[in-house]
């Protein structure tokens, strides 16, 4: 390891890079050798929490995201809360190495700011980095959500020793990032990832893009949850489990847990898309590791065991034979963690020249 903050591989200028601004160069490895705080935005909730480069939290809080139509009076709230967050623990801002962000993408990562979140009025092109890192005191890192949750599980969580790992998450759309020779992968605009919008139907269904036939028009949580409102069958297992509500994906899980004939195709048909979109990655990525989140995270074997043996019968052996796909680990607390796995990866790359 070379000097702290001496040339690193992180792009942009200076005062992006996140390196030690006091004390002594830390040796990694050192247990709990760096104080982080992390942050992440969401639509609904705002997750912030103190901890280190490991992922062991010391204290985290939860509160709705309520913007108020001013991105700078919301960042300096979340700057005030931060402040109370350490001084319960008895520690102070000085003491405090480095802040990672978690946004909704995408970002403008070189800039320090985030572009035009849908669920956070007031925050187009919002300084992010430059508000926070102005009110700390502290460097700032910041990355976008699916970037932040795949360095949470590579650092923390499921994919944990691994050097090239792809994680998807299926939520309201598809989500995806990847680490590829021990380095997270941005790729133009930081938009490396951006799985559910491969074309997995030629000319297929239409996608909120403008896209047909994406990934997310057949496996996202939103368009999903579309289609069940049509197809799912009066009497059905997954009926009677949403009740008066529209039936969703978690409501074919628990039916098919159950044996439910149609949650059971209905799940054969996400995950046949999934392992299309599984060995497509693996013929162009080859990686050691996929981590899948939240749908497959619920669903367990109903979907790790027929997604395993689909991607097997259609990759080259030698690129499947010892190819791990994995439900991530992390789950209900990738919000406290993903700031975290920002805030720790900016930190081991400003301590690790070329
Ligand atoms: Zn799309």
């Amino acid at each position: 390891m070379g000097p702290i903050g001496g040339r690193t591989r992180v792009e942009g200028n200076d005062h992006h890079r996140m390196a030690p601004t006091r004390g002594a160069p830390r040796t990694p490895g050192r247990e709990s050798a760096l104080l982080l705080l992390g942050i992440d935005v969401g639509g609904t909730k705002i997750a912030t929490s103190l901890g280190d480069e490991h992922g062991h939290v010391l204290a985290s809080r939860v509160r709705p995201t309520e913007p108020s139509g001013d991105s700078l009076k919301d960042l300096s709230r979340i700057a005030g809360e931060l402040r109370e967050l350490i001084e319960a623990e008895g520690r102070t801002l000085s003491e405090v190495d480095g802040v990672g962000v978690s946004l909704p993408g995408p970002l403008d990562r070189e800039g320090g700011r985030v572009l035009n979140p849908p669920n956070l009025p007031g925050w187009h092109r919002a300084p992010v980095r430059d508000a926070l890192q102005e009110a700390l005191g502290v460097p700032v890192a910041i990355d976008n959500d699916a970037n932040a949750a795949t360095l949470a599980e590579w650092r923390f969580g499921a994919a944990r020793g691994y050097q090239h790992v792809v994680f998807l998450t299926m939520s309201t759309g598809v989500g995806g990032g990847m680490v590829l020779g021990g380095r997270l992968h941005r790729g133009v605009a930081s938009s490396a990832g951006e799985v559910g919008h491969m074309p997995i139907e030629w000319d297929g269904a239409p996608c909120p893009c403008g896209l047909r036939g994406c990934l997310e028009a057949y496996i996202g949580g939103a368009a999903w949850a579309r289609r069940l409102a049509e197809v799912t069958p009066a009497g059905s297992g997954v009926a009677e489990r949403a009740g008066s509500s529209p039936p969703r994906p978690e409501h074919v899980v628990e039916a098919a847990r159950e044996g439910d004939a149609f949650a059971l195709a209905e799940l054969e048909r996400f995950n046949g898309y999934l392992a299309r979109a599984i060995v497509h990655l693996t013929f162009v990525l080859a990686p050691q590791v996929f981590v899948l989140g939240t749908i497959v995270r619920a669903a367990g074997p109903l979907c790790l065991d027929p997604v395993r043996a689909l991607v097997r019968d259609h990759v080259w052996d030698f690129l499947g034979r010892d190819l791990a796909i994995v439900a991530g680990e992390l789950g209900p607390r990738l919000p406290e963690l993903a700031g975290l796995g920002v805030a720790s990866d900016a930190f081991a790359n400003a301590s690790d020249p070329e």
